[in-house]
This record gives structure tokens, C-alpha cells and sequence, in this order.
């Protein structure tokens, strides 16, 4: 089994100046395009679900189609992460299941919509750390907001009250020393889903300059960018191409990404893309050949329509070629590391 700790993945990352991207699993397809685009790149992975992919799933049947691809993919360091923990007992509850990592986003309420105080974030992160920890598990939290909603996450602010929301790098410093968390997702302007901004993004609006002063401050912290899905023009003319209705929309370009990479980031989100790939594709072959029924037909399109971008994404964060060096260690290591 190659089911490591997310944390140990993203040590890796640092220390040979690589991101990773973090793949959102609702079902088979999914988990089976990103363990196709590992295999074939030789890269390590970060799978992860959100609560809603928890519900929509049954944690039993995801659970499940983690530990197959694991199983059939034992060279693949593999890391399973909560995303959006919206509370201590969700975080809590992935662990029991055997994720090796949780986000607990303190950022907003238990209700996952209403931006929280700093002690409501300061007080909930540091209890999921002294109990995850405890455990050998890794744990990521948020400071900041980010704009839209996902999976009914979010506090919806538009773009441009996303701008109001941003990471202080100053406040930054202080919340990991408060709180002990592995990893810091940033907000820097961007907003989850496919709508994230109206124009081709300036610095004005997709602030890299945030990223850059929090990895000046603190050199060792691993950030994570959310919302970082680059909506590619070709993935969206596809949908609209065969029967779609998509507005004209920009996510975060690659290179941006790739600039981030350079000052801490290791860990990147990317969902939004893989839809628009998975649905694109679905789109046409329903338009190709509508006598066919069989759903096989056109799952399997849409399965290498998300590897291609998987594929795509694992190159250009540099986790291509990476899974043969990064050493498989186990929970109980990490127990070990954090008692220290
Ligand atoms: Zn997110």
C-alpha cells in the first residue's frame, strides 16, 4: 500500500522545489483518471473529497475506491485528504476513515458560509492539530477567503469582494506559530468553481505579490493554492461547441501556478478543470452517436478527457517523475515526527 501522509509529499516538494496538484474524487471515472495520469507520469498524488463528494459517494464507497487505487497502483505515493473540513468532528471523521490529511477551514463558520473571527479560526485549527497530530496525520488550514461557492462551501463573495478577504502575510505568520498546521491555504483574489474572473487575470486581481511576502516571512511553510483551476478556453468551447451554455470565464493561468511554485506552494487545487473536461467529452459523444446508450460509451471518453488534464497539470507543477523519491512513510512515523 502506498497510502503516505500528505505531509511527507509535500516535504518532498519542498525540498526539490515541486508542486502537486490535488484532485477532487466523486467516483470511479474520477480516481481512475487520476491513478492513469500518475502511472503514466510518474508522479505521486494527493486524492481528495470534498464533504460534498462524502455524501454524494457514501464514505464507503469512496473510501473504498482510494484504497483500489492504492492496491493496484502500489508505486504511487498517494496521499488522501479532507477538503474543506468544515468542523472538527468532519475532520475527525475522515481521519477514523483513513485519510491520511485534513483541511480544517476555520476560515468560515461550522455552517461553511459565514467568515469566521481569528480566535473562532486560531481556537478550531489548533484543536484538529493536537488531535490529528496526535494521530500522524496531516492537517491544512485557511486563512483568508475565497470568492464563490463549491459543493455549497463558500461565503459567495464575488471577485471583487474577494479582494477584501485576502491572506495578510503578517496575521499568516502568526496563525502557523499559533496553530501548528502543516499547510496554509492563501486566499489572493481567486474564487472556486469556473467563474473566477471576467477578464484574463491582472496582479491587480490575482495577487501573487501575497504569496511571494508570506514565503519571505516564513521560508518553510507550505502553502496551498484553492481555486486554482485554469478553465481552459478549448475545455469550455468543447461543452459550448456541442450544446453547452458557458459565459466567457478565466481561471488562474498555469504560469501563475508555476510563479507560485517557485515561492511556496505546494499543494494546488484543481476540480473545476477536470469537470469541464469530463462534461465536454460526455457532451460529445451524446452528439456523435445518439443511438448509443450504453453508459460505458461515453464514460470512457470522459475518463482520458480528465487524465489529459491530470496529465497536463502533473507536468507543469513538476510532481512528473517525482513518485520513485519520495520515501513511503507511514502515519506512525509521522506520530512519531510531530511528538518530537
Ligand atoms: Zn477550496
Amino acid at each position: 500500500m502506498a497510502i503516505i501522509p500528505m505531509r511527507t509529499l509535500l516535504d518532498h516538494a519542498a525540498e526539490n522545489d515541486y508542486g502537486v496538484a490535488a484532485f477532487n474524487v466523486n467516483n470511479m471515472e474520477q480516481i481512475q483518471s487520476i491513478m492513469m495520469a500518475a502511472v503514466e507520469t510518474e508522479s505521486p498524488v494527493i486524492v481528495q473529497a470534498s464533504r460534498g463528494a462524502r455524501s454524494y459517494s457514501q464514505d464507503n464507497y469512496l473510501r473504498h475506491l482510494m484504497l483500489a487505487a492504492a492496491e493496484l497502483n502500489p508505486q504511487i505515493p498517494m496521499a488522501m485528504h479532507q477538503d474543506h473540513g468544515n468542523s472538527p468532528a468532519t475532520c475527525m471523521s475522515a481521519v477514523e476513515m483513513g485519510f491520511t490529511s485534513v483541511m480544517m477551514d476555520g476560515s468560515l463558520e461550522e455552517d461553511g458560509k459565514t467568515p469566521a473571527s481569528w480566535d473562532y479560526n486560531v481556537r478550531v485549527t489548533q484543536e484538529v492539530v493536537k488531535a490529528a497530530h496526535a494521530r500522524g496525520v496531516t492537517v491544512e488550514a485557511e486563512l483568508g477567503c475565497l470568492g464563490g461557492i463549491e459543493d455549497g462551501q463558500g461565503a459567495g463573495l464575488s471577485e471583487e469582494e474577494a479582494q477584501e478577504h485576502l491572506t495578510d502575510p503578517e496575521e499568516a505568520g502568526r496563525f502557523v506559530e499559533l496553530t501548528g498546521c502543516d499547510a496554509l491555504a492563501v486566499a489572493i483574489g481567486t474564487s472556486h468553481g469556473a467563474y473566477k474572473f471576467k477578464k484574463k487575470p491582472t496582479g491587480q486581481v490575482l495577487r501573487m505579490d501575497v504569496i511571494r511576502e508570506i514565503h519571505k516571512r516564513m521560508p518553510n511553510c507550505h502553502m496551498v493554492m484553492h481555486g486554482s483551476s485554469s478553465v481552459p478556453e478549448e475545455l469550455v468551447a468543447i461543452i459550448n461547441e456541442y450544446g453547452g451554455k458557458m459565459p466567457e470565464t478565466y481561471g488562474v493561468p498555469v504560469e501563475d501556478i508555476q510563479e507560485g511554485i517557485r515561492h511556496g506552494v505546494r499543494k494546488i487545487n484543481v476540480d473545476t478543470d477536470n469537470r469541464l473536461a469530463i462534461t465536454g467529452a460526455i457532451r460529445k459523444a451524446f452528439m456523435d452517436d445518439p443511438s448509443e446508450f450504453d453508459p460505458r460509451y461515453y464514460l470512457k471518453p470522459a475518463r482520458v478527457a480528465m487524465a489529459e488534464v491530470c496529465k497536463a497539470r502533473m507536468i507543469a507543477f513538476g510532481q512528473a517523475g517525482r513518485a520513485p523519491g519520495v520515501e513511503m512513510k507511514t502515519l506512525d512515523d509521522l506520530k512519531k515526527y510531530y511528538a518530537m
